[in-house]
């Protein structure tokens, strides 16, 4: 975080002011890494890059992000949230490269690299105690998934010689490793590889969020089942840094501003066919 008056900008309702303030954050600025962090007043935040929402996420996440691969552009609903709530916030979205969910909250705590993690993340106790996390903008439960045809169930899934794979870091590795205790849960970076495993038979099962599975299972896993929808009543939110609460703040009035205005909704409906 020490670096961060190098490169972030304060962001101002005013362009004028917002230069004045650059300017002074420059001038305390230096190589010096023992400057203080820019100390942003109410209504304001700082940004990694002016003009820009920087974020962050695990690109294998259809159809909340993924990388489209004509392009190799990221596209998906968080992509189209994130440039909506940028618009609403007068900046542009910026995605970088695609990362290890695991390692999203821990590059935002740091600071200094993205504004923001968007990346269908559960609100959790556990991530709130490392960064802040916005109001919530999508529901979402767990789901158990097999390959069609195969008989296992959750009961015959809990044993030893059945490999369940689960994305590292995630709410879903910890459904499995607390409801399938007996299973050999097998991490992977992410939940693509997880399904191919199903699917060649290289794992009896996989743990994911279920808008995935049900998205996935529809579009191109066509395959692979769902054996349980699990209630775990989750919420989805963007994970900001606690040195960033004016950021916070904007993007949960961004948030609300889309709800009232109905651009999520629109975006709901591109995505899921309905809103939400
Ligand atoms: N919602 C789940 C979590 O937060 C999975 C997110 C993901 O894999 N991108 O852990």
């Amino acid at each position: 975080m020490k670096d961060m008056t190098r490169r972030s900008f304060i962001a101002t309702s005013s362009a004028a002011a917002a230069m004045m303030l650059a300017a002074c954050g420059g001038s305390k600025s230096s190589d010096n890494s023992e400057a203080p962090a820019v100390e942003a007043a109410d209504g304001e935040y700082t940004l990694v890059e002016a003009g820009k929402l920087t974020c962050i996420s695990n690109l294998y996440f259809p159809p909340f992000e993924s990388m489209d691969e004509k392009t190799g552009e990221p596209v998906g609903f968080d992509i189209d949230m994130s440039k909506s709530l940028a618009e609403h916030l007068g900046l542009e979205a910026n995605w970088l490269a695609s990362q290890a969910f695991d390692s999203l909250v821990p590059t935002i705590k740091a600071g200094g690299t993205a504004d923001v993690a968007i990346a269908g993340m559960t609100i959790t106790d556990a991530r709130k105690a490392e960064v802040d996390m916005s109001d919530p903008y999508v529901d979402s439960n767990q789901s158990l998934v097999t390959k069609v045809g195969s008989e296992e169930t959750l009961d015959s899934l809990n044993a030893a010689e059945k490999k369940i794979a689960v994305q590292a870091g995630t709410t879903g590795a910890d459904w499995a490793a607390e409801n399938l205790p007996d299973a050999t849960i097998v991490p992977l970076d992410d939940i693509i590889s997880a399904m191919n495993g199903v699917l060649t038979g290289s794992y009896d099962g996989l743990v994911t969020d279920l808008p995935v599975s049900s998205y996935q299972i529809k579009n191109s896993f066509t395959e692979l089942q769902i054996i349980e929808e699990i209630p775990t009543g989750e919420q989805y939110g963007i994970a900001i840094s606690k040195d960033n609460p004016g950021l916070t703040a904007a993007i949960n009035q961004a948030l609300a501003d889309m709800a009232d205005d109905g651009s999520m909704a629109e975006i709901q409906v591109k995505w899921f066919g309905a809103e939400l």
